[in-house]
C-alpha cells in the first residue's frame, strides 16, 4: 500500500504535469465499483472543469478544480490509491493497461488514468458550494508544530507505535515509517504514549518529520509494486534501519534488529538504542 511519502510524490509528480490543464472528456470503464461518487456524477462534476492544483491531503490525492485555471476551486476530485491504486499520466495513444477505471482527456492532449487491479481504490467527486473542503481524519505529521504534536498524546495510555498508526491522531503514518522514525528518535515503540517527555515527543516529531522527508526526496520508498505519475518504476528503496531487519545487526550498535508484535502489526526496534 502506498504511504505517505508515495502519495505525496505522485501528487507532486501530477501536480507538475496537469496544473493548469483542462478535463475536456471523462472515460470510466463498466465494471463495477465502489466509489464514493457514481463514476456517472464524477463525469457529470469533472467535465469542463480546469485543474487548478494537485496535492495531497492525509493519504488522498486531492485535485482542486474551477472553471477556470487561475480561479478560486469550486470542486474536488478526491483519490485515495487503496492497496494497488495508480494514478497515471499519459499520452492518449500510451497502451491502456488493464484495470484501467478512469480516464481523463485534458486539453493539453495528455491523459490523467486510474489503474487499480484489486480495486480498493476509492475516487470521490466534491462541490465545494455544498460541502467543505475534504479534510483527512488526524494532523498531517509533515507540518504539525512541537505543541500540537505533543498534544495529541497526553494522557493516553496505548504504545506510542499504536498513537502513530492511529489515524484520528495523525494521517498517513504507516507501518514502516512508524518503526524507521522511533528508531531515530531512540523511543522503544512500546512505551505509554502519555509517559513520554516533551523532549521525547519533539524527537519523535522531528524524526519523523526527517524520515518521511527524505523518503519524499528519494521519490518513495514502498516494498510493493509501485508506479510514479508518468507510469515509470523505480522508486528507491528506503535503506531502513530497522523495518522488517529482524535478527540483522543494527547500523549504530550491532545490535541484533527484534520484532514484536504490537497492535497486531510488526514491529522493528534496536533493544540497545531506543529506550
Ligand atoms: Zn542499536
Amino acid at each position: 500500500m502506498p504511504e505517505l511519502p508515495e502519495v505525496e510524490t505522485i501528487a507532486r509528480g501530477v501536480h507538475e504535469r496537469v496544473r493548469g490543464d483542462r478535463i475536456v472528456q471523462v472515460w470510466f470503464s463498466s465494471a463495477p465499483q465502489t466509489f464514493k461518487t457514481s463514476a456517472s456524477r464524477q463525469s457529470k462534476g469533472l467535465a469542463g472543469r480546469a485543474i487548478v492544483a494537485v496535492h495531497r491531503i492525509g493519504k488522498h490525492i486531492v485535485c482542486e478544480l474551477g472553471s477556470a485555471a487561475a480561479t478560486e476551486p469550486d470542486a474536488q476530485w478526491v483519490i485515495h490509491l487503496g492497496m494497488t491504486g495508480r494514478l497515471l499520466v499519459t499520452t492518449p495513444d500510451a497502451s491502456v493497461a488493464p484495470h484501467t477505471h478512469a480516464r481523463l482527456s485534458l486539453a493539453s492532449g495528455r491523459e490523467l488514468r486510474f489503474v487499480d487491479p484489486r480495486r480498493f481504490g476509492r475516487l470521490e467527486f466534491r462541490t465545494l458550494s455544498k460541502s467543505d473542503g475534504f479534510r483527512a481524519s488526524g494532523a498531517d505529521p509533515l507540518s504539525i508544530g512541537s505543541k500540537d504534536f505533543a498534544a495529541l498524546f497526553h494522557g493516553r495510555k496505548l504504545a506510542i507505535k499504536a498513537a502513530l498508526l492511529n489515524q484520528t491522531l495523525l494521517s498517513g503514518i504507516g507501518n514502516i515509517y512508524a518503526d524507521e522514525s522511533l528508531f531515530h528518535a531512540g523511543i522503544r515503540p512500546g512505551r505509554a504514549a502519555g509517559r513520554l517527555t516533551r523532549t521525547e515527543l519533539e524527537r519523535l516529531r522531528q524524526a519523523l518529520q526527517t524520515v518521511l522527508e527524505h523518503a519524499i526526496s528519494l521519490g518513495g520508498s514502498s516494498v510493493s509494486d509501485y508506479v510514479d505519475a508518468n507510469g515509470v518504476r523505480g522508486f528507491f528503496q528506503l535503506e531502513h534501519c530497522v523495518y522488517q531487519r529482524t535478527g540483522e545487526l543494527c547500523r549504530r550498535c550491532q545490535t541484533p534488529i527484534r520484532r514484536i508484535l504490537l497492535a497486531g502489526r510488526g514491529t522493528h526496534f534496536c533493544i540497545r538504542c531506543q529506550r
